[in-house]
């Protein structure tokens, strides 16, 4: 025993030198280089050498070459919890398939993010916080709101305080004739979408009650107290300009029992102008009536060096136009008393989109100030303002379009083909959507609120028509299985149950029951509760376990299921979380809970 112990401790002292050898090396090493001690490329990358050939070189710059011909030095090394690391490449052979570089690290194997980004769909990014670099991972790109409870139909519609609709690119413009936005999305030609426009009404709504109310400024309304507050501000000085030519008399109005300004400006003129402070802000608000064809025309400095933006807004058979440094729009012929309110920053960005030319960069283009207005024709003008945000005009331009533009059976016909996929016969022009319908009720219904004027009211009731139909019979009605009601956002043959729109369908049906009186909003409570059950039915049909789905094809088509992006898919936990602020069934609930989890990883259980 004695003779092992003695071995042993022999054995000790032979692995204690070793170490204490290697240490000192090390240490050694060191000091004496900067080279830090660490993974390094298998090739570090290395000077170019000096020309052949080339006899003439001093031994001053043959020492200089050779400094130059040491590996560049690599920076200090981070400090690394725990000493410093020691990573080495490692094949990964991936399914039997591909072999991509990964890295070990001791027991722990890594794999380069580029492809776990594209294998798995997630996303990740370095990105810089509290001063120093991290890598932030996420499992979904898309964020779930937090819902308002409960939801009420003159409340926020969802989360459409965050919906910015005239930005999207599938918006060409906001019309000048509507002061609405004119769809690109299933055809180029541009068309009127009734979901775009209730959606750009809803988020206007929804911004009015979550903003801060606008600041206006006001640069004219032709009243005695306004010459009085001017007067004392500029002594005496209007701030209209009125060129060669042209004329302007300040008049009353008996109609709109108002002063009001009387211009006249001939084309070739340089026009009455009004001077706008150089405002930083840029929703531009007049009444105007024209006794001639006339135009308004607005001189904007902008973030592009050279001339000013101008953007006329003038009578035309042309909906928008873009040349040189001049946007136009048509305003149609404006010959009695009507108010343009219109956003700046939305009229110049589009209008500059239009280009064809790198010159400017239809994506960065901003107004800075908004230098003045300028007249032509023959005409009255009032009330010139300029504000921060006009919600609630923006708001009651989708509402009075719906109004306007109903047709006999209660429907707003959507002008384009719409082609869901194969297997889907294609839905020709004149075609409705549950979804158009049941977003009109509910701008409708929020405008009625504001009003009580009974013509919002009536164009809600009357929506429900389509609703009562067969998508087959020019209907967005289907039934599943031969039992359960469905409103199609795409009324296709055969249907394809699309989930969030029919969801959108049933908001404004609740909208209408809970806003119209017991007797004229029976029917919207009946299709909606006829819904609501369907829905409790037929939900589970969209849960993957992992995600969830935008239509039931799937079954249908017999296809592959056509999953929800992530998008879509907090779009369905938002609509559902409204729902379970108004209806307390277990599923809405529950369901809210798993699709959450989805978006961080989470997964149903597997057997
Ligand atoms: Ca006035």
């Amino acid at each position: 025993m004695r003779c092992l112990a003695a071995r042993v401790n022999y054995k000790t002292l032979i692995v204690i030198c070793a170490l204490f050898t290697l240490i000192t090396v090390l240490l050694w090493n060191r000091c004496s280089s900067d080279v830090p001690l660490r993974f390094l490329p298998r090739s570090p990358p290395v000077a170019p050498s000096a020309k052949a050939g080339d006899a003439s070189i001093t031994s001053q710059q043959q020492q200089q070459q050779q400094q130059q011909q040491q590996p560049p030095q690599l920076p200090e090394p981070l400090p690394v919890a725990g000493g410093w690391v020691n990573y080495e490449e490692i094949d990964c052979l991936v399914n039997d398939d591909v072999t991509i570089k990964g890295r070990r690290e001791g027991s722990e194997v890594y794999l380069p993010f580029s492809w776990m980004e594209k294998y798995f769909e997630v996303y990740g990014k370095v990105v810089q916080h509290d001063g120093y670099d991290r890598f932030e991972f996420q499992h979904s790109y898309s964020k779930v709101y937090a819902q308002r409870e409960p939801y009420h139909p003159d409340g926020v519609f969802m989360s459409f305080e965050g919906y910015n609709v005239e930005v999207r690119d599938r918006v060409k413009c906001i019309s000048g004739v509507e002061g609405v936005p004119l769809s690109t999305q299933w055809g180029p030609q541009g068309y009127f979408y009734a979901i775009q426009i209730a959606q750009y009404g809803l988020s206007h709504y929804s911004k009015n009650l979550t903003e801060h109310p606008p600041r206006v400024e006001v640069y004219d309304t032709v009243e005695e107290d306004d010459e009085q507050r001017r007067d004392g501000r500029a002594s005496g000085s209007a701030p209209w300009t009125v060129a060669k030519g042209c004329s302007l008399s300040r008049v009353h109005d008996k109609a709109r029992a108002t002063a009001v300004r009387q211009f006249s400006a001939p084309d070739a003129s340089e026009g009455v102008s009004l001077a706008l402070g150089n405002s930083k802000d840029f929703i531009l608000s007049l009444d105007l009536k024209f006794t001639s064809n006339g135009s308004f025309s607005v001189v904007l400095e902008t973030t592009e060096k050279g001339p000013p933006f101008v953007i006329h807004y003038v009578t035309n058979t042309q909906l928008i136009a873009f040349k040189d440094r001049d946007i136009t729009y048509d305003i149609g012929t404006r010959t009695t008393w009507s108010t343009l309110t219109r956003d700046l920053v939305t009229d110049l960005r589009k209008g500059v989109g239009l280009s064809n030319t790198k010159v400017v960069k239809a994506t960065k283009i901003m107004p800075r100030r908004v230098v003045r207005l300028v007249l032509h024709g023959r005409g009255f003008v009032d009330n010139v303002t300029i504000s921060t945000t006009a919600h609630t005009a923006a708001f009651f331009a989708a509402s009075d379009w719906l109004v306007r533009n109903q047709d006999e059976r209660g429907g707003w016909p959507i002008m384009v083909t719409r082609k869901l996929g194969e297997g889907f016969r294609p839905l020709e022009p004149g075609w409705y959507s549950a979804m158009a319908q049941g977003q009109a009720m509910s701008t409708l219904v929020r405008a009625y609120l504001l009003t009580r004027d009974q013509a919002y009211m009536a164009a809600a009731l009357k929506a429900t028509g389509p609703y009562k139909t067969a998508s087959a019979q020019h209907g967005v009605k289907a039934v599943f299985m031969n039992k359960y009601d469905w409103y199609e956002e795409y009324p296709t043959t055969p249907s394809s149950f699309v989930l969030n729109g029919f969801i959108f369908s049933l908001l404004g049906l609740y909208d209408l029951s809970e806003t119209a009186d017991e007797k004229q909003g029976r029917e919207a409570g009946l299709l909606f509760s006829r819904g609501m059950e369907s829905l409790k039915a037929m939900l589970p049909l969209y849960d993957t376990g992992s995600g969830s789905i935008y239509d039931l094809r799937h079954f249908i088509l017999g296809t592959a299921p056509n999953l929800a992006r992530w998008d879509y898919h907090t779009t369905h936990i938002n609509q559902l979380q409204l729902l379970a602020s108004i209806d307390n069934a277990a599923i809405f609930k529950d369901v809210v809970k798993r699709w959450k989890s989805y978006l961080k990883g989470g997964r149903a259980k597997h057997n």
